[in-house]
């Protein structure tokens, strides 16, 4: 299937997130001590490149960043090494020139489109389907394997969405695939018969403008010498559902467990869109996230099934999210929107003069240094994911979070503007205040607490 089509719905959300009708990307959740338990007992490994987790040298990986508008829903997380994390983000920063990404929008739309893509279909179809963006592919591949073939192939991965939960078992698609047998390195000379190159080459014609070329980090003008026998053996899977072709090399099937009604409401949040879509083009976005599961089957009924509704998916997305969508239906076909309420771009809190909010003000003695804007930007990129507002007393925990999610050490918020030769006698609030006054808004409660948020800004 086209990853146009097979992954339109993140495509979909990555450009309303940058369009600013949807902003809410929440929060990271972590994951828990138990879940954490689950992958130890079950000597859970690295779904990219094979090593086997222990103590903290892994953590979530959102498929789709939450950095370009990814949710964060189970169907778009995977546990994943801290290096192959790492690296993809690095990949990310390098060819989308951010953080943050808002400034490489629409500019770099086209980029940012093969990014997501690249991204999710290497965790569907394995690493090295990724080699359909060699772009990306190969600037990874230097990061993360320095060109190498990936020394181990993962064999006891969790796929996306696994739950962690008591019965769960490593169910990632390619654990132990054949390509764990077969080596990455250049084969026989008959592979160029069976490479994808040309259809490759066909298919970036039909999506891809020639300003592809300004990805100016990737590299496009350095050889590539293995890149066409280093190429899958086999054409990329192409039927409707994406699943079927893999039966004969693939592992098993996977039978999913049960879903709450929550699972519902936030997958469908996550794959529908403030334009009107048709149902039977959700039904399609459905398959393919059943088939990135390696679900047992990968019909709508399956997945309404899984939720334990009987009846059809209009049903089915009336009943649990009611007022939340839009159904409607022009010459015979059904359309499903989000409705506007969850569209509405996040307004901070009304502020006014006679409510709690005292303005820091800021005693003429106290300095704040001229820094770098990447304190700035790192700053905003990490409170990118924040849903309304936080309170101030927990900026350093997502500040840690997003800098070890970018493969710097975690610091927290003071010492992280410290690093930047901020002096410590600064307090947070007076940071905030010097350095975002634009882009982020405080208030106070009462007298310790500090609720802060992003302010909405116009696109320049
Ligand atoms: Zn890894």
């Amino acid at each position: 299937m086209d990853p146009l089509q097979r992954y339109s719905s993140s495509l979909k959300r990555a450009k309303s997130f940058f369009e600013g009708k949807n902003t809410k990307t929440p929060k990271g959740t972590p994951i828990t001590q138990s879940q954490l338990l689950k992958l130890y007992q079950n000597r859970a490994d690295c779904p990219i490149c094979g090593t086997e987790f222990s103590g903290t040298n892994h953590n979530t990986e959102h498929i789709h960043p939450r950095a370009l508008g990814g949710a964060n829903v189970a169907s778009n997380k995977i546990q994943m090494c801290k290096l192959c994390n790492n690296c993809r983000n690095m990949t990310m920063q390098h060819g989308l020139i951010g953080p943050p990404y808002s400034k490489s929008y629409p500019q770099m739309w086209e980029q940012i489109q093969r990014f997501i893509m690249w991204a999710e279909i290497t965790v569907d179809d394995g690493l090295q389907a990724g080699e359909m963006f060699p772009e990306i592919h190969q600037f990874f591949m230097d990061e993360r394997f320095a060109g190498q073939s990936p020394p181990k192939h993962p064999t006891r991965a969790f796929g996306r969405a696994s739950t962690l939960d008591a019965a769960t078992v490593p169910n990632y698609a390619h654990n132990g695939s054949p390509r764990a047998t077969t080596p990455l390195t250049p084969t026989a000379p008959s592979a160029p018969a069976t490479t994808p190159a040309s259809e490759k080459k066909g298919f970036w014609q039909r999506v891809a403008t020639p300003v592809l070329d300004f990805l100016t980090g990737y590299g496009r003008e350095q050889p590539v010498p293995d890149r066409q026998t280093r190429g899958r053996k086999k054409p990329l899977r192409s039927t409707p559902n994406g699943s079927e072709a893999a039966l004969e090399d693939g592992p098993p099937k996977v039978e999913l467990e049960p879903r709450s009604t929550d699972d519902f409401v936030e997958f469908m949040l996550s794959i529908l869109t403030p334009e009107p879509q048709e149902l039977s083009l959700v039904g399609r976005s459905i398959e393919s996230h059943l088939a990135g599961l390696n679900a047992k089957f990968t019909t709508t009924t399956y997945f309404l099934s899984l939720h334990g509704y009987p009846r059809g998916l209009k049903k089915a997305i009336q009943t649990h999210l009611g007022h939340r969508v839009v159904i409607t239906e022009n010459a015979g076909k059904q359309y499903v929107a989000l409705a506007s309420g969850d569209l509405v771009v996040e307004t901070p809190p009304l502020i006014t003069p006679t409510s709690s909010l005292i303005y820091e003000t800021k005693p003429p003695t106290k300095k704040c240094p001229a820094v770098d804007s990447m304190f700035q930007q790192h700053v905003l990129a990490a409170l990118s994911g924040i849903e309304n507002e936080i309170k101030l007393s927990t900026i350093s925990s997502v500040l840690e979070e997003y800098l070890e999610s970018i493969g710097e050490p975690g610091k927290s918020f003071k010492q992280f503007a410290k690093s930047y030769g901020i002096p410590t006698t600064r307090t947070a609030v007076e940071i905030i205040d010097h350095y975002f006054p634009n882009t982020i808004g405080y208030r106070r409660e009462g007298k310790t607490v500090v609720h802060i948020w992003l302010k909405v800004t116009e696109e320049e």
